[in-house]
Order: C-alpha cells, then structure tokens, then sequence
C-alpha cells in the first residue's frame, strides 16, 4: 500500500517534450484516473512510473521511497495494458502464476494466490461450476482474458496497481460492467489504483480523482464533482461531461448597472448573485458556457432558477426515452440541449429554452481560464 508521487516530471522522446512538468500527488488507497486525448501523454506517464521509461527531469516516488533510478521488477506496482499479451501456448493458470515462479515464489503461496485472485475475478465459480483455469487463451471471450491480465497483476500483490486503458478492447455492454467490477475490486483490494483512459466517462464513473492532461500538461486535477461543476479552462470544460458544453463566443459589457453576456443574436443577463468576480472583465470578449442539461424546455424548467429565455430553431431532435436532445441554432450558434421528454419541441420549428444561468461559466477569450 503506497502513495504515488510525480515531482516536477519532465520526459522528452529526443526533442520532443511528452511530458511538462508532472506534479501529482496519488494518496494511499485512491484511485486516480489521468485522463486526455490521444497522444496526450497518458501511456507514458505511467511507463515512467512503472519505470519501463526513463525520465528525462524530476523525480518519481513511491511511498517515501524516491524510484526513479530503480528497476521496474522493485518498484512494487503492477501494470494492465491495454492488449493484455497473454502468453498463448499457456493456460490461464500458468499465465497467472508466470511471474511469480519467475520470483521464485513458493508453489503453494501462487497456488493460493492464483486461486484466490481467479474467484475474485470469475474465472472459477463453483456454485455455477465455472472453471477456467485450465483453458488456454483463445478459448476464452475477450472479457475474460481481460480479467486474466487484471488477475495477473493481481497475483502479485502490488503496493499499486497501474491500468492503461485496459477496457477498450471490450464491447460497450462489457465495458460498463467491468468499469463497474474494477470499481469493486478497488474496494476490495484498498490498493492505490492509477488508471489510464481517453474516455471521460469512464474518468467520471471511477475515480476518486481525476487528473485531465492535455499536450503533456495536467490541465486541472480534482474529484469528479468539481471538474464538472468548476472546471478551470475550456478545455476541461469540454472534455468533461457528455454532451459536451455549449461555448458562444461572446462579449461582457455593462448596462444599467447589471452585467450582460451579449452572444450576438442573443444576450444574457447575469445573475446578480454570480456578478462580482465577473465585474473586472466588463468590456472584453469572453466565452460563456452552459450544459446541455442547463436548457430546458420553459415548461419543465426547475423551480427558483435564475433563467434566460431564448428563441431558438429546432434543427434535430433525438428522443432516448428518459430525455431529448434537441439541436439548436441561433444565429450563427449551434448547441445542444437535454430537456424533459415531454417537449413539444419539434423539428423545424422555433422553441422557446430557459438557459439556468445559475451554472453558467465564463472564461476569458484570450487565456481561455475560467473567470472566477
Ligand atoms: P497517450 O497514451 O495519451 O495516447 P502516449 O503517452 O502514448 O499518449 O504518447 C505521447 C506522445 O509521445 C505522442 O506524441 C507519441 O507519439 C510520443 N511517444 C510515445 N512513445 C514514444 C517513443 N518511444 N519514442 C518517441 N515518441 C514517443
Ligand atoms: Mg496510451
């Protein structure tokens, strides 16, 4: 059990920087989800913390011990990447065990490792009378050699465990379901889980925090909640949430003694409440953001919100039963709203939305830093 620390982490492939200056701290037991695009530097973040890379700057440590010149084999984590590189000619057992008869672990303690970690994962049930055990990796779906490359990191009893995308290979039924049996098994192990993904939701769904990189940079670095609710840039505002949030370019200018966000072919009147640290920017050109889920239809619209009304065309919608979508445009504006299923917006035709100003977001045009 380990806490994970990247000090000032700069790794450089010849002149190419990949990673800028690293600065994470991972608290014993957490899980921590580095999330980006790809080619953002997420895999070799962890290689560096695995030690399969050599940086190039700072220092990595694992607990109180500084391993950035150790070898991988004594760092103590253990890793699942994303093609899991089974070992074909070798049953699931001896795929597990591999790596601790190459320690020179007693036969027993991997049995009773093997074992142990193999129910966990159900890949042996005997009230369903499932044994896999014996069975060679081709013989087996892509779920289950999945959990064969997680149970053999978990074999190991690793101070920390390290995953690199390890659900994209798995059909989106699958993956939600195994997101879901990881999240377990973090409980279960109380084990400090660093894992890799390029995809937000599964970033949202299990992590304790979640660090979101974009260009070898840590954009912001918080829990789950408050990246949605306060993201500090544009970037992370649009890479959290899905639909992503909507952005009109945008001027900030005072009248009448209140604060309005002029977007062109509409404009919006701040909310008295949100107006002070926005005070400073009147005059300049901003972006204001808001949520799919912050427009709605007036008539369903939450009760005791501060509200902008807005004319809009309806250009789509998509019904998904418990919602709809709807397609908007003003102006020169396209955006997306998640309203109550009993809309009668319709398509082609205009619809009044209420804009919950309560969660609007404004960042700065020019450093794209949320003002706050
Ligand atoms: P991600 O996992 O976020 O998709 P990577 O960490 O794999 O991103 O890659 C980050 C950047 O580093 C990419 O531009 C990639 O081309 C580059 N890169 C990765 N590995 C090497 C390498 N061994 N040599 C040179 N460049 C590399
Ligand atoms: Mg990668």
């Amino acid at each position: 059990m380990a806490s994970v620390t990247y000090d000032d982490v700069v790794k450089k492939f010849g002149e190419n920087t990949v990673l800028h200056n690293i600065n994470i701290n991972v608290e014993d037991k957490e899980f921590l989800v580095l999330v980006g695009p790809s080619g953002c530097g997420k895999s070799t973040a962890l290689r560096c913390l695995a030690g399969l890379e050599e940086i190039t700057a700072g220092r990595i440590l694992i607990g109180d011990r500084d391993v950035t010149n150790i070898a991988p084999k004594d760092r103590d984590i253990a890793m699942v990447f994303q093609s899991y590189a089974l070992y074909p000619h070798m049953s699931v057992y001896d795929n597990m065990a591999f790596g601790l008869k190459l320690r020179k672990t007693p036969r027993a303690e991997i049995d009773r490792r093997v074992k142990e970690a193999a129910e966990m994962l159900g890949l042996v049930d005997k009230e369903k009378k499932v044994d896999l055990l014996g069975r060679k990796p081709k013989q087996l779906s892509g779920g289950q050699r999945q959990r064969v490359a997680v149970g053999r990191a978990i074999v190991r009893e690793p101070a920390v465990f390290l995953f690199d995308e390890p659900l994209s290979n798995l059909d989106a039924k699958l993956r939600v379901e195994t997101r879901a049996s990881i999240s377990k098994l973090h409980q279960r192990l109380q084990t400090t889980f660093i894992y890799v993904t390029h995809d937000q939701v599964e970033a949202m769904t299990m992590a304790s925090r979640i660090a979101v990189m974009k260009d070898g940079v840590i954009q912001q670095l918080d829990t789950p909640q408050t990246l949605y609710d306060r993201p500090d840039n544009v970037f992370v505002a649009g890479f959290i949430g899905s639909p992503a949030m909507n952005f009109f370019d945008a001027r900030l200018v005072k009248a009448d003694g209140a604060l309005v966000v002029e977007c062109g072919a509409f404009a919006v009147k701040v909310p008295e409440n949100k107006a002070g640290p926005y005070l400073a920017h009147a005059g300049r050109q901003v972006m204001f953001g808001v949520r799919p889920e912050d427009l709605h239809d007036p008539h369903y619209a939450p009760p005791g919100i501060h509200q902008a009304l807005v004319e809009t065309n309806v250009d789509v919608t998509e019904l998904m039963g418990n919602e709809v979508f709807l397609y908007l445009r003003v102006g020169e504006n396209n955006f997306v709203g998640r309203v109550d299923p009993r809309t009668q917006a319709r398509i082609g035709q205009k619809a009044q939305i209420a804009m919950n100003l309560d969660n609007m977001h404004l960042f700065d045009k020019e450093t794209e830093r949320a003002i706050r």
